[in-house]
């Protein structure tokens, strides 16, 4: 049996970012959410992107666009997480979902299961 969370975030993007922050401040306790991401990093301002991101001067790279820097709030960086008990899976693709069983399958096979799951995976057009 793999790992078991209260709260699975399945994406690592924008949304995750924000309601990450959310958790935090209503006191989730340690060990309950966890994030799964197939990106490398935590989540950041993808709209810097196209933005400051570009800029020669002074520009925007990780760590200063983590979320929720585009809302003027706190920057949720890898430590920020980790303090306040919110585990990061990232580089990790979630493979499979069973909803029945409240189960994820992600790329190494593990199964990790979840009492509430938010579906945060974005929009590819
Ligand atoms: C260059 C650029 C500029 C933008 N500029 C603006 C702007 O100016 N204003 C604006 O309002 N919006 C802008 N956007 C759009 C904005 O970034 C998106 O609306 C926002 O990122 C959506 O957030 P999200 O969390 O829903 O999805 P995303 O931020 O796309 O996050 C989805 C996450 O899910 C992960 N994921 C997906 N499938 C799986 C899987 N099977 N297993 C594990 N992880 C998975 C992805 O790796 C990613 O981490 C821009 C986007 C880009 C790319």
């Amino acid at each position: 049996m793999g790992r078991a969370f209260v709260y699975v975030i399945l994406g690592g993007g924008v949304a995750a970012g924000y309601a990450a922050l959310e958790f935090a401040r209503r006191g989730v306790p340690h060990g309950e959410l966890c994030i799964i991401s197939e990106e490398t990093v935590a989540p950041y301002e993808r709209p810097a992107l196209s933005k400051g991101y570009l800029l020669p001067e002074a520009p925007a790279r990780l760590p200063s666009f983590h979320t929720c820097v585009g809302a003027n709030d706190e920057r949720l960086t890898p430590k920020w997480y980790k303090e306040n008990g919110i585990e990061l899976v990232l580089g990790t693709r979630v493979k499979s979902a069973d909803v029945r069983r409240k189960t994820l399958i992600i790329a190494t096979g593990e199964t990790i299961s979840y009492k509430i799951l938010i579906i945060a995976t974005g929009f590819k057009t």
